[in-house]
């Protein structure tokens, strides 16, 4: 792309998403070693390669009003090291941005320690950032912005990136998706689920873990690798078309946890295939790769192979483990900020549950375009 401006915000036609604006209005060439489009830029310093990354968290939009802050500090950080996890980097440190509504102590007491221990769990230290007040908005109540940039260091002979997907390869993913999704389901009040599946499902939601072990070890095995923060399908979307590449998807083989079983199908597709908020890693690898990646496990979960890239472009969720399986057609919509609102198989959320403020933002809680409160 060159760098003329863009002509007219909105184009004529269809409204623009989330990806589509980020590839006409800021994605430029670049001479660092890797600029938009991955998890995480690279930049060359010396002999060394970095890995860097930027994540938002927004009141309203990523979390509720009443969100835990010690919870809150994990995830903020959480889910800056799962973008580094899927470049197979190793943290190094952070900067952390804050508009504040108020200084409240008890508040910040609880958030740092949530952040500082992340964060000392993996060597990774707060260099700087910004500190501001957050506006009042109409309603007289500022909302709370967390932005953290994350830097690591990779071995650029062993990096892969979402393009290196080719024919043939096998289709892998860590651990399971569609917890938290369901996670926000129940604190929504559009679902009910019995103890413990439903602390186990808020947990994945409030203190998602980055698979950074994981990721280091798939480093110079996997030929294609992203983080799973939008949702299964849309995520996996990215590395076909960054590939040029299609992909069988096996449904029975795709990892989640017994309390779908309880729960009508609907529900487990969009949990699973779309909800977001997982910070799984999703990878390609060739099939001789098969013995060596179904030995690994790390950060407390396994992998699982659930599909097969083919040359065919497009998406083919089959109801068996292989292509001959038949097909399950499906619409389900992953997490775009700018998407339109659909109806989802959940439901409104009920009236008395706790409701983000009075924002632009109200439409992510009012519809389920996606489970998924982002990252
Ligand atoms: P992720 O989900 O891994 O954080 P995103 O889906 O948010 O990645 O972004 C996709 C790509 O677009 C990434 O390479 C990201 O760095 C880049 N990107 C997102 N927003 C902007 C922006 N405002 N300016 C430049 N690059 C951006
Ligand atoms: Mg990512």
């Amino acid at each position: 792309m060159d760098g003329a401006e863009p002509s007219g915000a909105g184009g004529e036609g269809a409204p623009l998403g989330e990806f589509t604006l980020i590839e006409r209005f800021f994605a430029r060439p670049t001479a660092e070693r890797q600029g938009i489009g991955d998890d995480c830029a690279l930049i060359d310093v010396g002999s060394q390669t970095l890995a860097l990354t930027s994540d938002m968290l927004l009141e309203g939009v990523h979390f509720l009003p009443d969100a835990n802050p010690q919870d809150l500090g994990h995830k903020a950080l959480a889910v800056n090291l799962s973008d580094l996890a899927a470049a197979g980097a190793r943290p190094r440190c952070f900067l952390l941005d804050l508009a504040l509504p108020r200084a409240d102590e008890a508040w910040l007491t609880a958030f740092s320690r949530g952040l500082f221990a992340l964060a000392q769990a993996h060597g990774c230290a707060l260099i700087g950032g910004d500190t501001t007040r957050a506006p009042s908005g109409a309603t007289g109540v500022g909302l709370l912005t967390i932005a953290i940039t994350a830097i690591g260091e990779i071995d650029r002979t062993r990096y892969c990136g979402r393009s290196g997907a080719s024919p043939g390869d096998d289709l892998w993913i860590t651990g399971s998706t569609g917890e938290a999704a369901l996670a926000l389901a129940v604190r929504r009040g559009q679902i009910e689920i019995a103890e413990p599946a439903r602390a186990a499902c808020l947990l994945r939601m409030d203190r998602p873990t980055p698979r950074l072990e994981l990721g280091r070890m798939l480093s110079g095995t996997a030929t294609a690798s992203i983080d799973v923060s939008d949702g299964l399908l849309g995520d996996l979307g990215h590395i076909l078309e960054r590939s040029g590449v299609g992909a069988e998807l096996y449904w029975p083989a795709i990892p989640r946890a017994a309390v779908f079983d309880t729960l009508p199908l609907a529900v487990q597709y969009q949990c699973v295939l779309a909800g977001g908020d997982d910070y799984e890693l999703v990878f390609t690898a060739p099939a001789s790769s098969r013995t060596a990646i179904s030995r690994m496990a790390g950060d407390g979960v396994g992998v699982s192979r659930i599909g097969q890239i083919e040359s065919a472009p497009g998406l083919r969720l089959r109801d068996g483990e292989h292509a001959a399986a038949p097909l399950i057609d499906i619409a389900l919509q992953s997490f775009d900020h700018f998407a339109p609102p659909s109806p989802g198989p959940l439901g409104p959320a009920s009236a008395d549950r706790p409701s983000v403020a009075q924002s632009a933002q109200e439409g992510l809680f009012g519809a389920a375009r996606s489970a998924k409160l982002d990252a």
